[in-house]
């Protein structure tokens, strides 16, 4: 059976969702993540009915199910900080808006970095604003990303995430993104993935997983670094990732690669046509790098 699988993938002003759809089918897949603009910036064009439409009509014939479709919030709000508040809590109520527009309801969200405020007090802010951001009929749900431990970020403890969720005034609306690469780096480990599992359900409630980040890393357990590598091609392998790819309990649940291009300066390609057919196939393509760039620079189906 076809796992609920899919990429990160562009979404440009000129085409939005519609392009981010067909870059998606291009890769087989059965879902997608996209920035609604720059991630590293806050500069946000108007949604486009029309495009939105076409998207939707567009995904209904491909079986592609809007309610698997996942957007991620640009990395540089970060509601730890209560210095930029009331600028954070615009944007992700403006977020959640376009979102909603989009007629996709989830969306991944990095806790934050509390600069020094002290992981406590970090929280304090993030529960603040979200509960300042989060409306009560909105349809859209935050996923908290769980994070590496890069700097100061919070998240890289399930037990953080754990509070943020029980501080929010409107639980329903909150739940949470597993990011394999982060968890390996903050220290998981995820070779007996369904001990993972337990731990998390008992710390967070399984219920409660609703998108999952499939990376494979460049670094150690518990390097706190956050470099993706792709999938067998890091220091997680690919039978772990496959087992998580294809674990019964998580059927339900996106999953969204989101591993490097391949290739160097301008040719660079994106790798997740055959990172996707590996679990697909469920075996691993130690020839990655070569079928990749063999496909976009003789192919013309780009
Ligand atoms: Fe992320
Ligand atoms: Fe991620
Ligand atoms: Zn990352």
């Amino acid at each position: 059976m076809k796992e609920i699988l899919g990429s990160h993938v562009s979404f440009s002003k000129e085409k939005q969702m519609l392009g981010s759809v067909l870059e998606a089918l291009s890769y087989h897949s059965t879902t997608f993540m996209f920035y609604t603009g720059a991630p590293q910036n806050t500069m946000r064009y108007p949604i486009d009915e029309k495009l939105t439409t076409l998207a939707h009509n567009l995904m209904e014939k491909e079986n592609i199910n809007i309610e698997n479709v996942v957007v991620h919030a640009p990395y540089i709000i970060n509601l730890a900080n209560a210095k930029n508040h009331d600028f954070n809590v615009q944007f992700l109520k403006e977020e959640i808006k376009r979102v909603e527009k989009l007629g996709v309801s989830l969306l991944v969200l990095h806790p934050g970095s509390h600069v020094g405020l002290g992981t406590e007090e970090g929280i304090k802010n993030i529960i603040t604003a979200l509960n300042e951001a989060i409306e009560e009929n909105q349809k859209v749900t935050i996923c908290l990303e769980t994070m590496a431990g890069k700097g100061s970020e919070i998240g890289s403890h399930l037990e953080e995430l754990q509070e943020i969720l029980k501080g929010v005034k409107i639980p329903s609306k909150v739940a949470v993104c597993i990011d394999t690469c982060h968890l390996h780096d903050a220290g998981y480990d995820l070779t007996d993935f369904d001990a993972f599992l337990k731990q998390f359900d008992e710390v967070i409630g399984l219920s409660n997983l609703l998108v999952v980040h499939v990376n494979d890393s460049k670094n150690i357990r518990e390097s706190h670094k956050d470099r993706h590598a792709n999938i067998g091609y890091g220091t997680i392998g690919y039978e772990v990732l496959s087992k998580i790819v294809h674990h019964p309990k998580l059927k339900d649940v996106p999953k969204i690669l989101e591993t490097p291009y391949i290739g160097e300066g301008k040719e660079k390609y994106p790798p997740y046509l055959f990172e996707i057919e590996m679990f697909d196939e469920n075996k691993w393509n130690p020839n990655l790098e070569n079928d990749v760039i063999s496909h976009y620079t003789t192919d013309k189906n780009k």
